[in-house]
């Protein structure tokens, strides 16, 4: 009967499924003190006091979910972290080179109340040659007096300018219909970048574990750049790369040469680059030095690559500078650090030497595999039936939660929905997941399971 139930539904989820498809990234740029980190809480519904966050600290997040008239895009917030970064015009520069690469398109910030300034006009020249789609927000416009203000900055010539308080929330809403509209231009746009049947490979890991190495070690003299392909000067560049006779497509290796990490403010911009490569990847190539102590960026990192979903492989390079004492650190490490991740196959290499190097194509294919998997319905309860009735869930105040149905809702990751008749704790849950991932596989890739209470 639970077949029955769920084979109504055909496919259902696979407009869900998306955890892979690329929603639009909107940067918010703009000299310091316009006002963009207040704006980012204004369109996050958080509360102002984020934005008191200290100077120079690196935020631990860049990148966040939002959500407008129903639709979901990701905002990359570049407030607060200038004064990290020697003198406030290089500031600028990297910050919007770096935040603009990244995006589809761009909300421009400027200070009503300060009026229009050489910066502003800079800032401005970078974003042209950027050829992403620009909304101008005149910020601090707290009130219909004020309107006035904004006049001054249609000569940016950059369209009307839309005056705003981000403070008090006024004239956002339009703000954001304006940067929506932009995204869907920018969105067709950039629609036949990406050739199509190439996996999407994120190479990923904190400065100077040898991603760029990597990437040579593997492309060697037979990559292409896949901008020329589509007749594009979009940034960032992405590279075809033959490994072991199967073409993948690695997303923004330009970030990946570009030696950022030597300027000041590296973390900020790896960490962007990360998310960004993220967002658009299917599979992503977690390394580490482990010539070295695993350090908390380099678990942050990988977390970053679970928690978006993404296929994952880990990589333990410069295996060629280990001695058997490093080795020892690295495998106690891996039972404690990275238990989180004990899905995920592990390849040891050199990029230096090329040695094991073409072991990551079949690591590669086996977690994409595992993340593309669905199981059939009939399968999945009839296996759920089984070990429900082996270890069937602890008593919870005499009742005992008990599992009526599963169906895989989607897949790349595959996420599974329970329905239940009360709620299944927090152990019972790993136990299941550790039992599916038994049955069924899913080497290499994370699984979402998520219960549904029926009374
Ligand atoms: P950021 O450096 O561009 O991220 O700027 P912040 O968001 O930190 O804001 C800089 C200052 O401008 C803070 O003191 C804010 O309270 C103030 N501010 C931001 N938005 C508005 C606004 O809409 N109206 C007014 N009057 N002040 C604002
Ligand atoms: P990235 O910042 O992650 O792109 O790292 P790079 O590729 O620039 O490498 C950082 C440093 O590590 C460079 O000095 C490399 O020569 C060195 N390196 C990279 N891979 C290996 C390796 O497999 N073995 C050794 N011994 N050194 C490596």
């Amino acid at each position: 009967a639970d077949e029955a139930l769920v084979e109504g539904r055909g496919d259902f989820g696979d407009e869900e499924a998306g955890q892979s498809k690329a929603v639009g990234v909107i940067a918010v740029v703009g000299r310091p003190n316009v006002g963009k980190s207040t704006l980012v809480n204004r369109i996050l519904g958080r509360r102002a006091s984020v934005v008191e966050d200290t100077p120079g600290v690196t935020r631990d997040r860049i990148s966040y979910d939002a959500e407008w008239a129903g639709r979901d895009f990701k905002l990359v917030d570049t407030g607060g972290w200038e004064t990290d970064v020697e003198g406030i015009d290089s500031a600028i520069a990297n910050q919007a080179e770096i935040a603009v690469r990244l995006a589809d398109a761009v909300i421009l910030v400027v200070d009503g109340q300060v009026g229009l300034t050489a910066s502003d006009e800079r800032i401005v020249k970078m974003l042209r040659a950027s050829g992403k789609p620009i909304t101008l927000a005149v910020n601090k416009v707290d009130d219909n007096a004020s309107e006035y203000l904004a006049a001054e900055f249609w000569k940016l010539g950059m369209g009307e300018p839309m005056s705003i308080s981000a403070m008090h929330g006024r004239g956002v809403g339009d703000l954001l219909d304006a940067a929506m509209k932009t995204l869907d231009e920018a969105n067709t746009a950039s629609g036949t970048l990406t050739p199509s049947g190439l996996r999407r490979v994120a190479l990923i890991g904190r400065p100077n574990v040898g991603k760029s190495s990597l990437l040579n070690q593997l492309a060697r003299e037979e990559r292409s750049v896949v901008n020329d392909l589509a007749g594009t000067t979009r940034d960032p560049v992405d590279e075809i790369v033959d490994i072991d006779g199967e073409d993948w497509l690695f997303i923004d290796t330009a970030g990946i040469k570009r030696r950022l990490h030597k300027l000041s403010g590296a973390e900020y911009y790896s960490s962007l680059r990360t998310t960004a490569a993220l967002e658009r990847a299917e599979l992503a190539l977690v390394l580490f030095d482990a010539s070295q102590p695993i350090s908390d960026q380099d678990l942050k990192v990988m977390s970053q690559a679970v928690d978006a979903g993404r296929a994952v492989v880990l990589v333990f390079n410069k295996w060629d500078a280990m001695d058997e004492f490093d080795k020892q650190r690295l495998e106690r490490l891996w039972k404690t650090e990275f238990e989180r991740v004990t899905w995920a196959q592990r390849v040891n290499l050199s990029a230096k030497t090329g040695w094991h190097t073409n072991r990551l194509a079949n690591a590669m294919r086996q977690a994409l595999d595992s993340w593309d998997k669905r199981i059939p319905t009939g399968k999945l309860n009839a296996f759920l039936g089984r070990i429900q009735g082996e270890h069937p869930h602890p008593l919870r105040g005499g009742k005992q939660p008990r599992i009526l149905f599963a169906t895989q809702a989607s897949s790349r990751p595959p996420r599974f929905v329970i329905f239940a008749t009360g709620f299944l704790e927090h152990g019972y849950r790993r136990f299941l997941e550790r039992s599916l991932r038994e049955e069924f596989g899913f080497e290499g890739s994370p699984i979402q399971i998520s219960v549904n209470v029926r009374e």
